[in-house]
């Protein structure tokens, strides 16, 4: 069975990763691809389900989960927790689901490290004018929250350059061809084609 890839996307909070993830989703054939669903330690926002948008836990449930090994990276985000499980990752793949994890850049960094054939995406808002009016307009985060996230997103955006990929997230639907583009453009490569059609290639270039 052909395994699934694996994508990480990052971006400043508010750059649109989560909406373009879930645009993505919806457009590719069902049961292809999956978004991984992390856990944290922030509380909830109004219409976050456990188990849909996050598992959340409270930090000695994630501190647990830390020392049974669970997780694949995690790391501190704005004061919170966040961490992607090693078992949701792996069953997914197994199965050629694709997954992508909308994990911050130490995660990114993590996850490299220690699965190397991932692909890693980076997302850019188009200004930072912009930004901080898609911050506001979600209208899910307080005042303080949406300024400590403003006041990150440079340091995040420093991290651009360690991606495989970058996107401007101007216009919205461009965004979803972009990396629709990047999917097909993986799943053409050589390696995965190789894998993919080892036979095929064996026939095409036997000697008579
Ligand atoms: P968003 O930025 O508006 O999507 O806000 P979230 O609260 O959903 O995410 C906060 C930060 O945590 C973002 O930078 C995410 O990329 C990061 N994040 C989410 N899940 C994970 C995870 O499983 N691992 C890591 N390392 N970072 C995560
Ligand atoms: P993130 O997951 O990166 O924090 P979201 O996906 O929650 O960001 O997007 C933040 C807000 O910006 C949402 O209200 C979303 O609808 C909006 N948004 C995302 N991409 C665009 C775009 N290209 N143009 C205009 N608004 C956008
Ligand atoms: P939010 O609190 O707005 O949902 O997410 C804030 C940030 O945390 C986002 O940049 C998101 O990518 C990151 N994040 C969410 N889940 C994870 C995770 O499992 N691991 C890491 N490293 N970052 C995460």
């Amino acid at each position: 069975m052909q395994k699934g890839h694996l994508y990480i996307v990052s971006a400043p909070s508010g750059a649109g990763k989560s909406s373009l993830i879930s645009a993505l989703l919806q457009q590719l054939p069902p049961g292809k691809a999956r978004v991984s669903v992390s856990h944290t330690t922030r509380q909830p926002r109004p219409g976050e389900q456990h188990g849909t948008h996050y598992y959340f836990s409270g930090v000695d449930e994630f501190e647990n989960l830390i020392a049974q090994g669970l997780f694949l990276e995690y790391a501190n985000v704005f004061g919170n927790y966040y961490g992607t499980s090693i078992p949701m990752i792996e069953q997914n793949l197994a199965q050629g689901i694709d997954v992508f994890l909308d994990i911050d850049w130490q995660g990114a960094q993590q996850v490299r490290s220690k699965m190397p054939d991932c692909k890693s995406i980076f997302i850019l808002p188009p200004s930072l004018q912009e930004l901080e009016r898609r911050l506001v307009g979600r209208g899910q985060d307080s005042a303080a929250v949406i300024a400590e996230r403003m006041a990150k997103a440079i340091s995040e955006m420093e991290h651009y350059h360690e991606y495989d990929y970058l996107i401007i997230n101007d216009n919205f639907e461009d965004s979803v061809e972009e990396i629709k583009a990047i999917l097909l453009a993986e799943k053409v490569s050589l390696k995965a084609q190789q894998q993919n059609h080892q036979l095929l290639i064996q026939q095409l270039l036997a000697k008579s």
